[in-house]
């Protein structure tokens, strides 16, 4: 006899969420058994415990790091909530030089969402932890009733590694720091944009989701330790906020060159049409580095030797400034302050 004697199969193809999913019962252990579980396969998942036991590397501390995705839509050129959800912890774990080992995932689904999407998010999220070797080792479920949800949103949990000895923070920047900045910005956000019919845009460019564990692994080993003084991935507010937050927590101001930003065509039209700034726009799989000057250029060819980091450049400097301005010299001269972005331009872009 098993719970499962007198039970059909999950009809993954035709089904959907229902109520039952999230109560803890036989149809929610169905659910994990029959689509969480092969997709996001891994030792400590499959023992379904209360929690994931795992090995610390000796004399390391740990790094923890949490985000919610309730991108809109869930499915968009690139990517989708389920691999964004994967890559958006990594990246958090590894902007503070720590080597990411785990992740939790947390789903609350919306009663009616079809089984057929959530297994595609199932298998993309289990597909980027594979690919990014950090597996989802413990998750929940929970479901809401419909109309009060958004078919899914996808809270992840990450811990890491870090190495004895390593520091890297917003507050450590000094005037001189050189700006690198990983590669072209805008492809996330205009990418999940283009899919809101709403706007009469389109486009075919791809969403940059990426786990970037490795490029900082290449960056970190290419330099002496403590020459990387704040790594940070410009994901919601774009490389402006970046910007405006090692500013103010380290008491420097920034400047920037127009000239030196890598704002693919495709962009810059995106954001004349529907009157946004490309330094605002999402990133989901670039990183934003502030190095010490005399190890600036052995930073960046490291970047660019790495396949997600080929198209990097410097993009400015830290300076003296009691009022931590962030300025961006521009193309035609002058000079002009950049904006720190409000908030509301761009909901659930993430
Ligand atoms: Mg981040």
């Amino acid at each position: 006899m098993s719970w499962r004697d007198g039970q059909r199969p999950l009809d993954i193809q035709r089904g959907r969420v229902e109520m039952a999913h999230g109560a803890g019962g036989r149809a929610a252990l169905q659910l994990v058994e029959e689509l969480f579980l092969p997709a996001l396969d891994n030792p400590a998942l499959r023992a379904l415990d209360d929690g994931a036991v795992l090995d610390m590397p000796a004399g390391q501390r740990l790094v923890v790091a949490t985000d919610g995705h309730v991108v809109s839509p869930l499915f968009f050129l690139g990517g989708d909530i389920g691999c964004l959800a994967v890559h958006g912890t990594i990246n958090d774990v590894a902007m503070m030089g720590a080597v990411p080992l785990a992740l939790t995932a947390s789903f609350v689904l919306e009663e009616g969402l079809p089984l057929a999407d959530l297994q595609r998010i199932a298998q993309s999220m289990g597909q980027a932890a594979r690919e990014a070797g950090v597996p989802v080792v413990a998750g929940d479920t929970k479901v809401v009733q419909r109309g009060k949800g958004d078919g899914v949103f996808i809270a992840t949990t990450g811990v890491g590694a870090l190495p004895a000895g390593r520091r890297l923070g917003a507050a450590l920047l000094r005037p001189g720091d050189v700006l690198l900045l990983s590669g072209p910005i805008g492809q996330h956000g205009v990418a999940v944009l283009s899919q809101r019919q709403s706007l009469g845009f389109e486009t075919d460019l791809r969403s940059d989701t990426a786990a970037l564990h490795g490029l900082v692994a290449s960056l970190l080993a290419a330099v002496p330790e403590g020459a990387v003084h704040a790594l940070r991935d410009p994901t919601r507010g774009g490389v402006a906020a970046v910007l405006h937050e090692f500013a103010r927590s380290s008491g420097v101001g920034i400047e920037i060159d127009e000239a030196a930003l890598p704002v693919p065509p495709v962009v810059r039209a995106a954001c004349e049409l529907l009157g946004l700034e490309p330094l605002q726009l999402a990133n989901e799989g670039r990183l934003v580095a502030a190095v010490e000057p005399a190890f600036a250029d052995a930073a960046l060819a490291a970047l660019r030797r790495h396949p997600l980091g080929g198209e990097a450049v410097a993009i400015g400097r830290a300076v003296a400034d009691e009022h931590r301005f962030v300025q961006m010299r521009m193309r035609l001269g002058g000079s002009r302050l950049v904006e720190w972005p409000a908030g509301e331009a761009l909901p659930r872009i993430c």
